[in-house]
């Protein structure tokens, strides 16, 4: 190896002069000569290129899966449906379970028909038109028993809040855990204060003027150097905008090309940072790494003269490299959110990731669009005592109106190059600091000061401790575990039909958030009365569940039954997606998938 090392320093310092031999030995060892030559070369070649593959070779190794795979995967799949018959028997359950199953989803089918007339007549209206519903609503549910759960979808249609319940269009008071998305921060009634004051104080008087400031900005930008520590400001329309003007503004005033993000964390659905699963569009400059690992570190360290930032979205502190466990993935297995100690190994990570990023001079960059003003007032960097070069915000930030907030350092906010006048960064929109939003966003941040959010949390721990011993004794395959005011079911045993626990839950009056159970969210002012009858509401959908049948097990070996109907299920897709792409090659317009589920 030494000699091969100091052979090809010579050639390099020399110019290859040390391969002037005589004409005698070229003719003595013409063969020799031949593959002595293509090793030096081929070793040559290797060590230029070898920081290259080195980096490579860390980049692939701390890479998260789901930035690769998915595109390939999802075309791997067909889809199908179970027959209604087949859903029933999906884990060989016995003839007299099956029966069960089906009268109890008969019972369920017709309750909703009966409590909610009026939302179903317009579910089944704007179905048909509305395509934003329909992505949500198949997301819930594992395919193959989407034919079966399009029975029971009835969306909530909702007029009124009172508190945290939403009135329906059927009269009914139902209890909200979606958290609108995560909105719904300081719950209904405190935006409706802030919201209704400014919409009459600034709409009435002045109407949508833009381009003009209006006083308001001030208290805005006052506050929001205060909650995020860092001294400038670029407001926006959405948490997808903020992130937009985060990483545009970050490469431009690094000037270097590639974004690193952690697996499964969403940052909005900018294509360019969201590789692999949901979009189909192939994004070269973003690096997804696995979250906690030093594997991460080290690909940081060895690339930080091409990464200009690294985006870190501190609600994968409850489910780190995991997306939310959605009832879609629910297919037999077990599901743990691997929340266990969140905060302190979140803690310890991010601590670690600043340490990298300043010693590297990577632009840490922290998406507080869900956490910021839901952990505490100063968000995720306050939580976790880790401080950020840059701080995305947005869906309460304004009281519930749209928006989307950037905040940064003068040097990383700069939009003009000061030594290149024609090189510039266009990150500008229509409705920044937007009169109405403007006034809403400054009495939110005010109202947000109040709140002891420490009160809150201690609240929902007790209550999470309380449900999951009740749980246990009463023998249900459930548990809950959360994350400040975020949390979400988890199941002891595997089962195929976890996922029908939110339409007995919608049945008990409670409105869960678009991934079905796998993430809720307790608006500020759930106090202890909400939390009984929540608590009410659970025990009874765990009642039907288990009256039901759709817990039965089979024993020891249920899991194992299950993991083989679900491979079989796959091997089902992925030869009808093969029959398709055949067919289609073949002319027999195979190349449509069956149902339009
Ligand atoms: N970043 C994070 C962390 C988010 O949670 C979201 C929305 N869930 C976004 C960005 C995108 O925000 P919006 O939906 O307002 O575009």
């Amino acid at each position: 190896m030494l000699t091969m090392l100091t052979t090809s320093l010579n050639l390099l310092t020399t110019g290859g002069d040390q391969f002037n031999f005589s004409s005698e030995v070229k003719i003595a060892q013409p063969v020799l000569t031949l593959s002595s030559e293509l090793i030096i070369l081929t070793f040559l070649v290797l060590l230029t290129s070898s920081p290259k593959i080195y980096k490579s070779i860390l980049t692939i190794q701390a890479t998260h899966y789901a930035s690769i795979a998915p595109p390939y995967v999802s075309t791997l799949l067909g889809s199908f449906a179970h027959e209604h018959e087949e859903c029933l028997k999906a884990d060989g359950a016995t003839e007299g379970i099956v029966k069960r199953r089906r009268e109890a989803f008969e019972t369920l089918l017709n309750k909703l028909k009966i409590l909610f007339p009026k939302s179903s007549e317009i579910y089944d209206e704007i179905d048909e038109k509305f395509s934003d519903i329909r992505f949500f609503d198949v997301k819930k549910v594992f395919f193959p028993f989407r034919e079966m759960a399009k029975k029971l979808s009835v969306c909530v249609v909702a007029e009124k809040t009172d508190g945290p319940y939403l009135i329906d269009s059927d009269g009914h008071r139902i209890l909200d855990v979606s958290g609108s998305y995560g909105v719904n921060v300081i719950g209904y009634e405190g935006f409706k204060s802030i919201g209704n004051r400014a919409h009459d104080e600034v709409l009435k008087d002045m109407g949508p003027v833009l381009g003009p400031i209006h006083p308001e900005l001030r208290g805005v930008l006052k506050q929001l150097v205060e909650v995020s520590g860092l001294p400038e400001i670029s407001l926006h329309m959405s948490g997808t905008e903020a992130v937009m003007c985060a990483t545009r503004l970050a490469r431009f005033n690094t000037k270097k090309k590639f974004v690193a993000s952690f697996g499964s964390a969403y940052h909005g659905w900018y294509d360019a940072v969201q590789p692999g699963v949901g979009n189909e569009r192939p994004v070269p400059d973003i690096i997804v790494l696995n979250d906690m690992s030093d594997a991460s570190l080290r690909v940081l360290k060895a690339r930080a003269n091409e990464i200009a930032c690294v985006m870190v979205n501190p609600l994968q502190a409850f489910t780190p490299n995991q997306p939310p466990p959605s009832d879609g993935t629910l297919i037999g297995k077990v599901r743990d959110s691997g929340v266990a100690n969140a905060r302190e190994d979140f803690r310890a990570w991010l601590q670690k990731l600043r340490k990298v990023c300043s010693d590297y001079k990577i632009v840490l960059v922290f998406d507080e669009v869900y956490t910021g003003f839901r952990l505490a007032p100063g968000g995720a960097q306050e939580y976790f005592g880790v401080h950020a070069d840059m701080v995305c915000y947005g869906k309460s930030v304004a009281g519930g109106m749209p928006v989307g907030v950037v905040c940064s350092t003068p040097e990383l906010m700069r939009r003009f190059d000061p030594d290149h006048p024609l090189r510039l960064c266009y990150v500008v929109g229509t409705f920044s600091a937007h009169p109405s939003i403007v006034t809403c966003m400054n009495r939110f941040l005010n109202e947000v000061k109040k709140i002891d959010f420490q009160a809150k949390h201690d609240l929902y721990d007790i209550w999470v401790g309380n449900m999951n011993k009740d749980l246990q004794e009463l023998g249900y395959p459930v548990r809950l575990a959360h994350f400040a005011s975020v949390w979400l079911f988890q199941y002891t045993s595997p089962g195929r039909y976890h996922w029908l626990m939110q339409y007995y839950l919608r049945s008990r009056m409670v409105n869960l958030a678009w991934v079905g159970t796998g993430r809720l969210s307790f608006s500020l002012d759930f106090d202890a009365i909400h939390l009984a009858a929540l608590r009410e509401s659970i025990l009874g959908a765990c009642e039907d569940m288990d009256a039901g049948g759709w817990w039965w097990t089979s024993g020891e070996g249920h899991g194992a039954t299950i993991k083989k109907q679900v491979n079989k299920e796959i091997l089902r897709s992925v030869a009808i997606s093969i029959g398709r792409k055949v067919g289609g090659v073949m002319g027999f317009g195979g190349g449509s998938s069956a149902k339009s589920i």
